[in-house]
Formats: structure tokens, sequence, C-alpha cells
């Protein structure tokens, strides 16, 4: 499939021989590059994109699932427009009703954010997160678990995509950084987890319960292995017994599990919830709400819980938590993320049916073709495994898969106008239509076909 592959995007490859000219590898992010070379996209549509060689592919990249609503959908376009026509400007530097309206919305779906700040990106959200939390408890130790991604600072870029050979017992694994660069203080100042292993967690956790102060995890790791629900139960009541501030980074499930994210659907209340990606439907952002008495630390009138100009006197730097930013709560990205909710409201149903009845074809193929795997993941987003284990449940059981297949029909589907970046998840939208899930399914039947059968 890889001469196939160089053969239909020559465009794609002389664009990041001029982009490496401009960008370290020619990119902006690292994720973006891969073997041999990224496809460069110029143009996209609802479900489709189409790169600088016109091929045209069915998106499910869907920008690492922020894109919840697809490209381009009309509303939200309609709604940046109106927002811009009504108030003149798109940026005012001053409060504004839209982070108050857009507030109050996330907290119908959220009950567990009493107050929120907004931010922009989830990275800002996580690492704001922390800070509240080290404010709460005094304890500055964060305990993260083993292949979790919560953005790319010092603190949480540890142990996310391990070499399994150095990663240490299963049960108390080593942290490991993921970068160049990186102070060692980092390694020492983050605990890693073993992910669905509760006994295993809370023999750490109270082995180290004076220097914890947060816990944090994504609650479907990667947004397709699912903590287990008595992990999830057990980890709540071990982190408040131990004082520990209980973070649930929703970043990727939190509108693409339901509207409440995994917190509503495992009926799990975490003291913190960062949110992200598909809340901006595309466009930046990031949330952290939570529980009052942690996140008012964030209130520029220290010690008060409501709006006081009388007590502003008497603060000091020392006494209230540091958050800013420049652009927090953009009125335009909120007016984004309300339409994204209106139209969430209508279609969050539909897509989840629509990405259940993609994984059951894949699956079906799967059973027909004799071939051990699947897929894996819940609400809207899934990845495909080739494994003979009956669950996956942490990044080591996923690690352990057959990658260099998985490869292969990655390729292959590429050829067939089926888009995602090699080995990453699949992410479904509003956009996606029943004729796309069809093709879709059809090409992963040819796919298998091909693999795993050998060339018709
Ligand atoms: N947390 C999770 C769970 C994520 O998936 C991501 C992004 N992949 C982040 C945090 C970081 O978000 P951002 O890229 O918006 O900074």
């Amino acid at each position: 499939p890889m001469s196939e592959f160089l053969e239909k995007t020559p465009s794609s490859k002389e664009f990041m021989e001029e982009a490496a000219t401009v960008m370290p590898g020619g990119v902006t992010a690292n994720i973006k590059h891969f073997e041999p070379h990224p496809i460069v996209m110029k143009y996209a549509k609802g479900s489709s994109v189409t790169d600088v060689d016109d091929n045209k592919y069915i998106d499910y990249l869907m920008s690492y699932g922020s894109l919840v609503t697809g490209h381009g959908h009309e509303k939200i376009k309609r709604a940046i427009n109106e927002q811009v026509e009504q108030d003149g400007t798109w940026l005012f530097g001053t409060p504004h009703h839209l982070e108050v309206e857009m507030g109050k919305r996330l907290q119908t779906y959220f009950p567990s954010m009493e107050r929120l700040r907004y931010t922009n990106s989830g990275t800002e959200a996580t690492l704001l997160s922390l800070r509240l939390a080290a404010a709460h408890t005094g304890k500055h130790k964060v305990a993260k678990f083993e292949g979790h991604y919560h953005g790319g600072y010092d603190q949480m870029l540890i142990s996310v995509n391990p070499s399994v050979d150095e990663a240490g017992e299963a049960h108390a694994p080593n942290a490991l950084p993921e970068s160049k660069g990186m102070h060692n203080s980092h390694v020492q100042n983050t605990l890693i987890l073993p992910f669905n292993d509760l006994k295993a967690c809370e023999a750490l956790l109270r082995e180290q319960q004076d220097e914890i102060g947060a816990v944090m995890l994504e609650p479907v790791q990667g947004g397709i292995i699912p903590a287990d629900a008595t992990f999830m139960q057990g980890l709540r009541e071990v982190t408040k017994e131990l004082g520990i501030v209980l973070i649930f980074d929703e970043v990727k499930t939190g509108f693409r599990m339901g509207l409440g994210g995994a917190q509503t659907v495992y009926g799990v209340s975490p003291d913190l919830t960062t949110l992200g990606k598909a809340v901006g439907g595309g466009f930046p952002i990031g949330i952290v709400g939570g529980k009052k008495e942690i996140i008012m630390n964030s209130a520029p009138t220290a010690g008060a819980d409501v709006f006081d100009s009388s007590q502003s006197k008497n603060t000091s730097a020392k006494d209230v938590l540091f958050h800013s930013g420049t652009y927090n709560g953009h009125p335009m990205i909120l007016a984004a993320g309300m339409a994204v909710i209106d139209i969430l409201e209508q279609e969050i149903g539909n897509v989840i049916e629509k990405t259940q009845r993609l994984k059951t074809g894949i699956d079906d193929l799967f059973h027909h073709y004799k071939v051990q795997g699947g897929t894996v993941g819940i609400g809207s987003i899934f990845s495909v495994v080739l494994t003979n284990k009956e669950k996956i449940q942490n990044y080591r059981d996923l690690q352990q898969t057959d990658l260099a297949t998985r490869k292969e029909i990655d390729f292959r589907l590429l050829q067939k106008g089926i888009y995602t970046k090699p080995m990453s998840r699949y992410s479904v939208s509003t956009s996606h239509t029943e004729e796309d899930i069809d093709k879709t399914i059809m090409a992963f039947d040819q796919v298998l076909q091909e693999v795993f059968e050998g060339p018709r």
C-alpha cells in the first residue's frame, strides 16, 4: 500500500518539502507528522476532506475529535457572523454576556461545575486545574495514569506513550519523561498509576497521601478505553478519603459521550472537570469547572464566594490563585460553542447511533474474515485493534496489539477514500451521513479481504 500512497500524494510530498524549510519537519504540531509524509488538505466540507492532489476522503480524524459537527457547519458559520454583526467586534477584553450564557448551559449538563473558568485550550484547562488542586490541598505532587494525555507541559508530559520495556512493573509504573528538555523534578513530582487497577492505585495513593494533591484521569483513555464502573467508583471513594482532588479530564469525552460527558454516564461526580475540543466545535477552547470551594481560589477577591468589591482592598497576590488569558471566553468561540450545543441537543443521540452502526459493521467483518480484533471505544470515538485479548484495559494492552497490521489497514483505507491519520482514532460527527457509514463499512470489507485473504 505504501507505493500506492506515494503515487496518489505527490503534491503533499512536494508541499511538505517546502514546509520543512519554514517549520521543523514541516509541521506546527508533531502529531500532524507521519511517515512517509502527511497528507496536506486544501478543502473540507461536512464529512469530507480534499487533499492537494484532489483526492477526496470521508474524514474520521475530524481534527482529533474537535469537529463534532463536521467541517464548515452552516449553523456555526451563521452564529459567528451574527455575533460579529451584533457586537461590532470580536473581542472586548471585558466581561460579556456570552460567558454567562454559555456557562449556564454547560452547568445544566455538568452539574458538578458549580463555578467555571474559560481557557484557550485543553492544555491550559488541565494546567489550571492542577494549580487549583494544589491551592486547595496545599499538596503539590500529582498522580496521573500511564498512557493518559492531558497536554504538552512538563508536569503532565510523563508516561504518555512510554516504551513498555522501560515502563517497569504493571502495578507500579515508572515515571518516564516524554520529551527532551524536561527537568527531572517533574518526573519526581508526578506519580504514575495503572489504569483500571484499583488495588494498585489505592496502595500507591495511600503511600504518598501526604504529598499527592490531585489525581487526574481521562475517564475513557484516549476516548477509547473506558474505566470500569467499579474502578471509577473506587477511585472516587479513595481520593475523597485521602483529601485528594479528583480531576476528570473530559477534553475528549465532554461532548462525545453525550452532552454531560463521562461523569453523567458513570454517575460519578469529580471535584474538577476539564473540557475542550468538541465544546468549541473546532475553535480553540478549554474549560475548568468544579466544586465551588476549590475553584473559588481563583476569585480576584480573596475569600469571597459572591461578587463583593468591598473586600478587594485586603487582597494580595499570595491570597489569590493567578489565572489570566487575553482570549479567555472569546465571544466568537463561545458563539460557536453555543451553536454546537444547539446542534448536539438535537443530534448527539444520532451521532452515537451512527458510530455504533459503523462499529458493529466493522466488528462483523472481523468476525467474517476470522480475524481476532475489532473496534474499541464508546460514544462517538473508537479505534480498531488487532488482538486476541478479550478486553483492552489499559495502555499496555493497547501497545501489545498488532500495530503493524493496523497500520497496513489504515494505509489501504486511505486508498479507498477513508481518512484518519494512520494509527489514530475514528471520530464520527453530525455531518457523517448514513451513506458515509455504508461506504466506510464497504471499504473495510475490501481492505480486510486484501489484508487477510491476499490481493483479489
Ligand atoms: N486532555 C485530553 C484528554 C486531550 O485529548 C487533549 C488533546 N488531545 C488535551 C487534554 C489537550 O488539549 P489541547 O490540544 O486543546 O491543548
